[in-house]
């Protein structure tokens, strides 16, 4: 016996178990055995796919179950994967669901029954069917009522500890398995899990021939929801997202929609009357009815906005706990039927006459197909898709990786997905010279595509040093991001704690390096680095925590330097940079206490504050009227033109914690304050 193979298929529907949207999926499909029998059934391996509470996922075999009372055993053909799924790979939880143990995922599937326990009458080996994934208790007053879809005590596939179908052979509860036609591919019957999510959002809402509606998300169950729109016969169809790509393939998909890319410099009234005006101009002509499929607060808030007086919004998108913003008096006084959904109930008869009447075909968003022995593979390539960049072949869409995605994006990627560095990440050893010379081939590629943004250890920028002078040489936009500056750095000692390197880079032409005192002049560094097109830029960050200041401001980093506190009777003026501006504060106070009135400078940035008029540059500085002191815990070379003395380092560090090597040096409030007053 060769059993055929199973699949795993991708499709693009992501539910969490069972509302979400945040990707496409795949789907495993496995062995095509019609003609397999239990007993052979019983000789062959159960390949499963498995997450462990520690966020792996591997690809085991599990037991065999045998068909109980009322159960049926399933060779499952099919399983979609979904956001889902992916989710509690890379988190282990949603919401109160956790993954404390291994457990099987999957829970959009369909397959043949293959076997029948006990008392089961109505169905026989052989049937092709769909899982419905959610077993209810069956016995409560939600259960009785038929809105079982809210019962307490469901037992839902795929969320542990109940084994979902990412695997061979499963055994489910005939009552919770429907029949499908043979017009019907097994694909679209694992479809039916997704659609169930956008029928039971439709059905507690309305649409109506010849109305208006706006689907917010273009996600899998947003076009769904899309098309869902369209058989409805509600015209016209809006559909939203920020990504074009999206909104591409929503075009492709449903050609009659229109789409609307959401602007994220406007505010959602603004997004929400550009969305009206697609509709007519009148009160009268604002879409009835609102499918919000995304969840996210900005998006739910537009589309309170959007929705006409009395109309409907349905939020079908999962979000945070607690969402504050909403317009609560808008949604109160326009009287919005502001509504929600919790998976689906009753869902699966509906679907598979949508499906297999032709009224719906979903088939495009079944984008990948993987062998069930290959769905680490499906696995991972859902994952790779549910970053911010198009999705890779969407069914012939887009080939391949997301480009377009700023590293910037990547990085933050790469933290959400708890440093894994599967699918678009190369593991490229740390090899700062060549990070430097990658980031300056993607910055001089077609100038203005991409901003590359790169980070290592201050002190390792003396390795990238080539890279970044070519990139200066080559005014290269690229955004250096160095952590771990000065003898703040701490226990990891003189190899790590740069002392003379700040020399160097604000020496480089075309570089700026600029060394933030808080997360306000971060900030102010970052618009400075965005909008330095023809240079690159080096944010030098600390390694400790700093103190938010309320003199800083994130508009005056862009003149290199600004009056921090200012006195118009100030005996001295201390420069206080970066993480060191804590020891310019004490030392102020202190000096202030001892009668001595005190004036403080910032001064993040060397290159910026001589592109400063004259001025501009005296008044900052006072030069020549009273003496100025800079405090930094680097070489004093460059700081000769700026001030008369200078607290900072003429030795390499030494291995202390942060604090003590600061101490140790002589940074430390009274220490300074004594000197400056002598
Ligand atoms: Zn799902
Ligand atoms: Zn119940």
């Amino acid at each position: 016996m060769s059993p055929s193979r199973d699949s795993v298929t991708a499709t693009a529907p992501p539910v969490l178990p069972s509302k979400s949207n945040s990707s496409p999926s795949c789907c495993t499909t496995d062995i095509d055995s019609q003609s397999l029998t239990y007993e052979e059934a019983l000789r062959t391996e159960n390949p499963s796919l498995q997450v462990t509470a520690d966020h792996k996922i591997k690809l085991v075999s599990a037991p065999r179950l045998k068909p109980g009372v009322g159960e049926i055993l399933l060779h499952i053909k099919v399983t979609g994967i979904c956001g889902s799924d992916i989710h509690f790979w890379k988190t282990g939880a949603i919401g109160s669901l956790t993954v404390d143990g291994d457990c099987i995922l999957g829970h959009e599937a369909a397959g043949i029954v293959l076997e029948v326990g006990e008392g089961v009458s109505n169905f026989s080996k052989g049937d092709r069917v769909a899982v419905e994934p959610g077993v209810p208790c069956g016995t409560c007053f939600l259960c009785m009522k038929g809105r079982y879809n809210l019962c307490d005590d469901v037992k839902f596939s795929g969320v542990y500890p109940h084994h979902g179908s990412l695997q061979r052979f499963k055994v489910h509860p005939a009552k919770w398995i429907h029949k499908i036609p043979d017009t019907m591919t097994l694909s679209q019957g694992a479809l039916l899990e997704p659609l169930s999510v956008v029928i039971h959002g439709i059905s507690r809402s309305h649409l109506s021939l010849g109305r208006g509606v706006v689907v917010c998300g273009a996600g899998p169950i947003g076009l769904i929801a899309l098309a869902a729109a369209r058989a409805s016969g509600a015209y016209p169809i809006v559909i939203t997202d920020l990504e074009p790509s999206r909104l591409a393939f929503a075009k492709e998909f449903v050609p009659c929609c229109q789409t609307y890319q959401v602007r994220q410099d406007i505010d959602a009234q603004e997004n929400a009357k550009a969305i009206r005006s697609l509709f007519g101009n009148t009160e009268y002509e604002a879409p009835e009815t609102i499918l919000e499929c995304t969840g996210v607060e900005s998006s739910v808030v537009t589309a309170a906005y959007i929705v006409r007086k009395g109309g409907d919004l349905m939020v079908i998108g999962v979000g945070k706990s607690i969402m504050n913003n909403l317009p609560f008096m808008h949604i109160s006084l326009a009287e919005i039927n502001l509504k929600f959904i919790n998976r689906y109930a009753d869902t699966w008869p509906a679907g598979i006459c949508a499906l297999s009447g032709g009224v719906l075909n979903l088939d495009k968003l079944v984008t990948h197909t993987f062998p069930l022995e290959r769905a680490i593979d499906a696995m991972k390539l859902c994952s790779d898709s549910t970053g911010s960049g198009p999705r890779p072949n969407f069914n012939g869409g887009h080939p391949g990786g997301a480009m377009g995605m700023p590293a910037i994006g990547a990085a933050l990627w790469k933290y959400a997905m708890h440093g894994s560095y599967d699918g678009r990440y190369m593991h490229y050893g740390i090899r700062e010279h060549a990070m430097a010379s990658i980031a300056n081939g993607i910055a001089a590629y077609n100038r203005g595509s991409f901003i590359p943004v790169i980070s290592s250890f201050f002190m390792f920028y003396l390795y990238a040093a080539p890279g970044v002078r070519m990139g200066g040489l080559q005014e290269l936009q690229i955004i250096h991001i160095a952590t771990h500056d000065s003898i703040g750095t701490g226990e990891d000692g003189p190899t790590h704690q740069p002392v003379e390197l700040a020399a160097l880079y604000r020496a480089m032409p075309n570089l700026l390096y600029i060394r933030p005192c808080d997360s306000e002049e971060t900030a102010g560094a970052f618009i400075v680095a965005l909008k330095a097109t023809k240079n690159s830029t080096i944010i030098s960050t600390s390694r400790q925590n700093l103190r938010q200041w309320t003199e800083s401001r994130r508009h005056a980093v862009k003149f290199g330097a600004c009056v921090f506190r200012e006195s118009d009777n100030a005996q001295v003026t201390i420069i206080g940079v970066g993480a060191e501006m804590c020891f310019a504060v004490e030392a102020a106070d202190q000096l202030a206490e001892a009668g001595v009135v005190v004036r403080i400078v910032s001064f993040p940035c060397q290159q910026l504050f001589e592109q400063q008029s004259w001025d501009y540059r005296r008044k900052v500085l006072r030069r020549g009227k009273i003496p100025a002191v800079v405090i930094e815990a680097y070489a004093a070379n460059g700081w000769e033109r700026y001030a008369d003395a200078s607290i900072s380092m003429t030795s390499f560090g030494k291995s202390l914690p942060g604090k003590d090597a600061y101490q140790y040096f002589g940074f430390d409030g009274g220490m300074i304050a004594r000197k400056v007053e002598n």
